[in-house]
């Protein structure tokens, strides 16, 4: 006899997001600004004076005050982890029972129904109309069946569309005794947030990030937003000493800079817009029927049957976005102004040499 993996653990392969070298990496949804050097050099510090013997303080308190204070919220309504994966699968295993029904929209971010998957949770599966979710269809669907747990990610990724705070609210009083789970990872590039009213519902979970707008992708930070009650669950499920003591020291110190913090976002929305913008001249000038969506995030979604070839195409010129080939589409994440200027150029070279000659 011999060890056999678990049925469902046997095909699965390693998260791999992309092989090879690129000297654009437009493909994350990262922010392009790495830190300066003056936060740095207080990193530096933070090294210098941290005692590797000791473990972690679990409830990362200086750190869930920094971020509850960065966004005007209460602490005692926070709970850090390491990165919002890893609440993700917190939601899916722990918080649900075996068998639970979870509600996923498609398309959206595929860790929420890969997780649902590896708890053995019952995955209901909300398909969107043209990418945008229409929330009393959506309400429905919560009710017929029965759900136990619906999450999205608003505004959406892939797709850069969103709902706003009315319906966000519609939605968490029309879903009744289902846990919704919103995950805010953009938000802060859109200002339709729900996260200061967490509180007031007994069914709702705000997630947030510091990988996108906060710029701290390589230290794993992620928190959730809910009441008390959930709070203290959530507090509890996870395992004590989650998040290591360098990554909450750094948050807590950069979650303080909060002017730099807000100028840099409002510097990738500039930027994101100029991509969009750029796309769509591009496409309307050659007059080509890519559907390009109007984004709240800090990335573009593309639709068009060229979205495989313009993939390899962009790569073979050392730029990387994300393709999507469920949808034949790219996601471009907006990255410096060059950087931009860069993807903008090899797009129309593309097209140039490979779609049409030019409608005059
Ligand atoms: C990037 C992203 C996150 C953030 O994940 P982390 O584990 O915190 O890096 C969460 N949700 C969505 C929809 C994302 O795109």
């Amino acid at each position: 006899m011999a060890y056999n993996l678990c049925e469902k653990v046997r095909e699965l392969e390693p998260y791999e997001p992309i092989k090879g070298e690129y000297k654009i990496r437009l493909d994350a949804n990262e922010s392009f600004y790495n830190m300066p050097d003056e936060i740095k050099t207080e990193i530096k510090k933070i090294i210098d004076e941290t005692n590797f013997n000791r473990y972690p303080d679990p409830l990362a308190s200086g750190l869930i005050n920094s971020f509850a204070d960065y966004y005007s919220i209460s602490s005692e309504l926070v709970t850090a982890t390491n990165g919002s994966d890893e609440m993700l699968y917190l939601l899916a295993s722990a918080m649900l029972e075996k068998g639970s029904k979870v509600v996923v929209a498609e398309p959206d971010f595929s860790m929420y129904a890969f997780y649902s998957f590896l708890s053995e949770n019952q995955i209901e599966v909300y398909q969107k109309n043209d990418l945008e979710i229409d929330v009393d269809e959506l309400i429905s669907f919560i009710n017929d069946k029965k759900a136990d747990m619906v999450i999205f990610s608003n505004p959406c990724n892939p797709t850069g569309r969103g709902i706003n705070k009315e319906d966000a609210r519609r939605l968490v009083k029309g879903a009744g005794d289902c846990l919704v789970v919103l995950d805010e990872a953009y938000m802060d590039f859109w200002n339709e947030s729900i996260l200061d009213e967490a509180d007031k519902y007994d069914n709702l979970i705000v997630l947030k990030t510091a990988s996108k707008a906060v710029g701290m992708a390589s230290i794993r930070l992620g928190f959730a937003v809910a009441n008390k009650t959930i709070t203290k669950a959530l507090r509890a499920v996870k395992s004590p000493y989650n998040v290591n003591t360098l990554s909450q020291k750094i948050g807590e110190c950069v979650y303080k800079h909060k002017e730099l913090l807000q100028q840099r976002r409002d510097d990738i929305i500039k930027n994101t817009a100029a991509l969009e913008s750029g796309l769509r001249k591009i496409t309307e000038n050659y007059s080509l029927p890519f559907e390009i969506y109007s984004t709240y995030a800090n990335f573009v979604f593309v639709k068009t049957e060229r979205a495989k070839d313009i993939f390899e195409y962009l790569l073979e010129n050392s730029i990387a976005v994300r393709y999507f080939g469920k949808y034949s589409a790219l996601r471009i994440t907006s990255g410096t102004e060059e950087e931009n200027k860069a993807l903008l150029v090899q797009f129309e070279q593309y097209i140039i040499k490979n779609v049409l000659k030019r409608n005059r």
